[in-house]
């Protein structure tokens, strides 16, 4: 594979006190790909995402973006350089319509061309446009999780961190979601998805990695985790 390291992972440790939630990860996101992180809850999925988006201090080891150490950077420089996230639970800004939390996402941006974003997560949810006066705080979980999604557009990321985008939605909402995760990434975004819904994620990702109990344990391209007899039974209800 040619395509330039966008994001490199070495040997990552992060400790809440004194647990060890990260123990050592290994892995890396190339320009135009999509990675899936898959494993069980616990797993430390969410720990290392904060970790790599300046979130949650980092122990030994290092974080590479665009070629350099980011380590000890804070969230918002992070998001100034493209590596933006959308977490767990949404975090939406519940009392802004659609419109004001589309344009907060744009927070970084000084140029011209914000309206014209705008318009094109339009066109990515259209059913965010129906709503564009709506608060927030109204909209249902599916909803929110494609606002939430729409909004870190707006920051026009180079890499974009999905946590559990599927978690705790409707099965219609659900295909929706996964729909639109592949929808960004064919319009050319690097994706680093986070997901319990193994399945879903390995059959969209061009590679995948396994972590368990805080370690990396498998790695491959999605399709071939995917037939693999060890991640069907662990992590696909085999
Ligand atoms: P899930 O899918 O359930 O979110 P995960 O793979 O994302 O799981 P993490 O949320 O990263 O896992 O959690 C990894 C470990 O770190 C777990 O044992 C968890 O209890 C612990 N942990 C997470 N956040 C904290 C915290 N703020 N303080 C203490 N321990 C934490």
């Amino acid at each position: 594979n040619s395509k330039n390291v966008l994001l490199e992972v070495q040997g990552l440790k992060v400790a809440y006190g004194g647990i060890q939630a990260v123990k050592g990860a290994n892995f890396e996101v190339r320009e135009g790909e999509l990675v899936s992180l898959i494993g069980a809850n616990g797993a430390g999925k969410t720990t290392t995402l904060k970790a790599v988006t300046g979130l949650q201090p980092v122990g030994d080891g290092d974080i590479r973006y665009l070629g350099r150490s980011i380590k000890g950077q804070g969230a918002w420089d992070l998001v100034r350089q493209g590596l933006v996230m959308v977490p767990e639970g949404r975090g939406t800004f519940t009392r802004m319509t659609i419109v004001e939390n589309l344009q907060m996402g744009a927070f970084i941006r000084d140029d011209d061309e914000i309206e014209a974003d705008i318009d094109k997560v339009f066109a990515i949810f259209p059913r965010l446009k129906e709503r564009a006066e709506q608060l927030a705080g109204t909209m249902s979980g599916g909803e929110q999780q494609m606002l939430a999604m729409g909004r870190a557009l707006m920051a026009r990321p180079k890499v974009l961190l999905l946590d559990e985008p599927s978690m705790g939605l409707s099965p219609i909402m659900v295909d929706k979601i996964f729909e639109v995760v592949a929808d960004i990434h064919s319009r050319g975004t690097t994706i680093l998805l986070v997901e319990q819904n193994a399945s879903r994620a390995l059959a969209l990702a061009n590679r995948g990695y396994v972590m368990d109990s805080g370690e990396i344990t498998m790695t491959g391209l999605g399709r071939d985790l995917l037939a693999d007899p060890k991640v069907q039974a662990a992590y696909l209800g085999a």
